[in-house]
């Protein structure tokens, strides 16, 4: 681990784009499980120390077109596999803000090093929250994309049906220029191919609007008027007072330029993080199985059959954390579990897109608190996994329904960041852009 105040890098590099472009003169740090060529990409575990791809991520070849530097690879929880950056191989990040406070995670690196000024911009990746949550915690702006509005082609895989590459930044309109640089069709990755019934192939919601222009305009007067934000209870009732409090604040200035602000129900959201984690589990359960030591990883013992060689690569290169949800995600989709289980979690999760729906048609946005509690010290949340999960609890439901999400600072507590997270329909980055931009004028 590279040396800098908060420990976000894992390696530090200058690595020049192009010579313009609307990136031109900015820095940008890169979550460490996105691919970078020649240089390590460790995903935050030691089964890839060493590890140099031989290509880069299209987000990564995009913005050095845009005119960005890379600056870094930064910490991030081992695969993205928590919420703290904790589970890194390689040590913890310091939240710049407090640092006895965990920075959030996964992509805690990448928000640390945007609040720390180490970097003016950077990528994480949002699989349940780790581009949202680092950005409450460490007060920045996070975006978790629509699912196939940004190219996968180059993440190391955790639960591929759930996660998008999304940017970090210090404003949502500088969030949002880094987002127009990443967003597009990627022929190297399919999912990034917009619905063909509605246009070729090629249609893709990016190619038309800039999300950069979203955000400076911001909503005028008039328009303040006609938006309504609609608060799911379920997602206020569970956070702690002063989450609340603040969250409630930032509602209120809003209310005083004229947003209409309606109660809306989430039903099925008492059963989303439960089925986030079994969908996780069981796509991490299969997207790991290539780290055995022959295909990527350090080669385990030489000595007996390929099993008992694959197990002591994958015994020795993964955390505990990892090994946790690989055997959960394993015993998940095995025979005579699979119905209990998976396909109950799939069925919760169509039931989640569901309940959005309905909620969109009353309501222009959605507003909640982007994480339930204030940061947490180092080391308190570690030894409980499940009250680990249980922070996620705002956040994951937009990725069981692959909606786009912005967290946008809303004020502090105890003088600790607060977010407040605004979800939209498919493809309305640009609404959401608005809706958060005028969050930030209204709170100081
Ligand atoms: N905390 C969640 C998890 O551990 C989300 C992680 C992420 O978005 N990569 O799965």
């Amino acid at each position: 681990m590279s040396t800098d105040e908060f420990d976000v890098f894992l390696t530090r590099v200058e690595i020049d784009g192009a010579d313009d472009g609307p990136l031109a003169g900015k820095t940008v740090a890169v979550k460490d499980n996105i691919s970078t060529d020649g240089v390590e990409t460790t995903c935050g575990s030691a089964m890839l120390d060493g590890y140099e791809p031989p290509y880069d991520a299209t987000v990564v070849s995009r913005v050095r077109d845009a005119g960005a530097t890379v600056v870094g690879k930064t910490n991030m929880d081992e695969f993205g596999m928590g919420g703290t950056t904790e589970t890194s191989a390689f040590g913890p990040t310091k939240n710049p803000v407090d640092p006895e406070r965990v920075p959030g995670g996964s992509s805690g690196g990448s928000a640390a090093a945007v609040a720390a000024g180490e970097a003016d911009l950077a990528l994480g990746s949002d699989t349940g929250g780790s581009v949202r949550n680092p950005a409450a915690f460490c007060g920045v702006v996070g975006i978790k994309p629509t699912y196939g509005l940004v190219s996968r082609y180059g993440l190391v895989a955790y639960a591929n049906s759930l996660e998008q590459i999304g940017p970090l930044a210090s404003t949502v309109t500088e969030a949002a220029t880094l987002l127009d640089v990443i967003a597009g069709p990627d022929e190297r990755d399919a999912t990034t191919r917009y619905d063909a019934a509605e246009g070729e192939p090629d249609d893709h919601p990016a190619e038309t609007v800039s999300y950069a222009d979203a955000a400076r305009e911001g909503f005028d007067e008039d328009e303040l008027a006609e938006l309504t934000v609609g608060v799911p209870r379920e997602l206020v009732e569970g956070a702690a007072d002063p989450v609340r409090e603040t969250f409630q604040s930032a509602l209120d200035a809003l209310g005083t330029r004229g947003v209409e602000t309606v109660d809306v129900s989430l039903p099925s959201v008492e059963h989303a993080v439960q089925a986030y984690y079994v969908i996780a589990m069981s796509e991490a359960s299969s997207n790991l199985a290539r780290f055995d030591g022959v295909r990527y990883g350090e080669q385990g013992d030489r000595e007996g059959n390929w099993n008992e060689s694959f197990a002591s690569a994958r015994e020795a290169g993964f955390g505990s954390e990892v090994k946790r949800r690989i055997l959960l995600g394993t015993y998940a989709l095995s025979a005579g579990y699979h119905d209990e289980y998976y396909e109950k979690a799939q069925d919760a999760r169509a039931w989640v897109k569901r309940d959005f729906d309905e909620a969109l048609q009353t309501a222009d946005v959605l507003a909640t608190p982007t994480m339930p509690v204030l940061p947490p010290k180092r080391g308190e949340s570690l030894d409980d996994p499940l009250q680990l999960y249980l922070m996620d609890a705002n956040t994951v439901p937009v990725n069981l329904a692959n909606l786009p999400a912005i967290s946008v600072p809303a004020g502090r507590a105890d003088g600790l960041p607060v977010g407040l997270q605004l979800v939209g329909p498919a493809f309305g980055e640009p609404l959401i852009l608005r809706a958060a931009s005028a969050v930030e004028t209204v709170v100081d």
